[in-house]
C-alpha cells in the first residue's frame, strides 16, 4: 500500500461536493487466514527517537517498550506500511541490517 497515494485519494474525495466511493484493491492484510506479506518488521534501537508515529498507524503488531518502539514478530505480516511512516528508517524487514 502507498500510504501517500491513500491520503491524497481520502482527502480528496471527502472534499468532493458530491458523494463518492473509494474502492481498495486488496482486503486487509489482518483477515484471519491472509499469507504473510514478506519477512517482519525489525525496530533498530539505536535509530529509533520513540517520536510514536509508527504508533499512531494503529498496527497491533507496533507497541512501546520502554522509551522506543517494538514489533512483536508474530504479528507482523510484513506489509510495510510503518516503513512509509518512519523518518529515522528505524523500522527494517528482517534481514535488511537492524540489530
Ligand atoms: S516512527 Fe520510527 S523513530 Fe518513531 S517511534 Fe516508530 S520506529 Fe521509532
Ligand atoms: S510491516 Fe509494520 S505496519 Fe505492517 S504489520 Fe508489520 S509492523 Fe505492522
Amino acid at each position: 500500500m502507498n500510504l501517500a497515494e491513500l491520503n491524497s485519494v481520502i482527502k480528496e474525495e471527502t472534499s468532493a461536493e458530491e458523494p463518492s466511493v473509494i474502492i481498495a484493491s486488496r482486503p486487509c492484510v489482518l483477515l484471519k487466514g491472509r499469507a504473510a506479506i514478506s519477512e517482519p518488521v525489525e525496530v533498530d534501537k539505536e535509530s529509533c527517537i520513540n517520536c510514536g508515529i509508527c504508533l499512531n498507524l494503529g498496527c497491533p503488531a507496533i507497541s512501546r517498550q520502554g522509551d522506543k518502539a517494538q514489533v512483536t514478530a508474530i504479528q507482523c505480516n510484513g506489509c510495510g506500511l510503518c516503513l512509509q511512516v518512519c523518518n529515522k528508517k528505524a523500522l527494517k524487514k528482517r534481514g535488511e541490517g537492524n540489530a
